[in-house]
């Protein structure tokens, strides 16, 4: 149950709201602001009759939405029109919209090894078509034993790769405690598969004070329920701009590295606003299955790619078997943009407008 609250309402008229909704209904709720309006959400399930007609009664509050998910603010239902995520704009460098039309093209190392290695592949990756930078500077290993990321020195490396070139930067963040620091370097935060239902992690990136939106990877063998209720927690705890990223989920068979699930982008286009994009290098861990996946995914409706790209893959310090050239992303690129012109106005063509109420 979403409520909608009046625009000219002043603060201490919302916050007043806000607690006789919660006396009324026992829930605390969240009232965040959404494209120019607060809104308060409810378990509407948890709402019984009688209290439900005394919000109703209420002053202050313009419109009540019923929303039969579990997840609301992310729900079609909340909100028809597609959401575009903006990034970049808080830097200087060129800010790109995604959702807005154009597959966006994030490229670049599974992680930070070095200056060189950094700069080399973030200004190849951009002749090849990228309009986002991607690296890992704390890397989620599965061994202790292997390369852990250059933490703090690899997000200042990204920063000036940015500044070099022009290229908004993404990367991951694996505790609460480091989203201010993280988001204080990049442009867009990443939760990575291993956190997706890491909750206090969803909640400080939705609540950190720079508002970098948030780049989040399906879980290992999360539902796609599951997944929307991980992207609620963000929307709900201040922050509306996520955007899901299909990275493949756990199968049986050892010859790729996961399944990667592309009826998920569809459906999610049906289910949510938010903007969804497709990462064909750990849904298959192989780098000649890379190019035909990230075709698919931008067939299958995605709002971008984010592919893993080294210079000397041969080399790479972590994730080199998925990891493509610079050359083989150009192509990748191309053939998105022809694609995605093919498909264009069947789902993700549409207008980017403001929230319904
Ligand atoms: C990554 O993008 O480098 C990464 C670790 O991905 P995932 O969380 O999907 O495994
Ligand atoms: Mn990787």
């Amino acid at each position: 149950m979403i409520l909608i609250l009046h625009a000219q309402l002043t603060e201490e008229e919302r916050s007043q709201v806000h607690s006789q909704v919660s006396d009324i209904s026992g829930q605390q709720g969240s009232l965040v602001k959404i494209e120019g309006s607060y809104v308060l959400t409810l378990d509407g399930a948890r709402v019984h009759q009688k209290a439900r007609s005394l919000i109703a009664g209420l002053g202050g509050i313009k419109r009540i939405v019923a929303i039969p998910t579990a997840y609301k603010l992310v729900s079609r239902h909340f909100k028809d029109e597609r959401t575009a995520v903006v990034v970049g704009s808080d830097h200087a460098c060129n800010a790109i919209a995604i959702g807005a039309g154009q597959p966006a093209i994030i490229a670049g190392p599974c992680a930070v090894e070095n200056r060189e290695q950094l700069f080399e592949v973030a200004m190849e990756v951009k002749t090849a078509g990228a309009t986002m930078l991607r690296g890992g500077a704390f890397k989620p290993r599965t061994s202790p034993y292997q390369f852990q990321g250059l933490g703090l020195e690899g997000l200042s490396l990204l920063a000036e790769a940015r500044e070099r070139s022009g290229l908004p930067i993404v990367t991951e963040v694996m505790e609460p405690d480091m989203v201010e620091t993280v988001a204080w370097y990049a442009d867009m935060l990443q939760i990575g598969t291993r956190n997706m239902q890491n909750y206090p992690l969803l909640r400080a990136c939705g609540r950190h004070s720079h508002k970098r939106p948030v780049m989040l990877k399906r879980g290992l063998s999360a539902t796609i329920e599951e997944w929307l209720l991980a992207a609620e927690y963000i929307v709900a705890s201040g922050n509306p701009n996520v955007v899901l990223c299909e990275r493949g989920i756990r199968g049986y068979d050892p010859l790729t590295r996961n399944v990667l699930d592309l009826t998920a982008v569809p459906l999610l286009k049906e289910l949510t606003h938010l903007p969804v994009i497709v990462d064909p290098s750990h849904a298959t861990g192989k780098s000649s299955l890379v190019p035909a996946m990230a075709r698919a995914g931008i067939a299958a409706g995605a709002d971008g790619l984010m592919v893993e790209v080294h210079t000397h893959p041969d080399q790479a310090l972590c994730d080199g078997k998925q990891a493509i050239t610079p050359r083989q992303l150009f192509k990748i690129a191309f053939d998105s943009h022809a694609i995605a012109g093919l498909t264009f106005g069947e789902s993700k063509g549409e207008e980017s407008k403001g929230l319904i109420v």
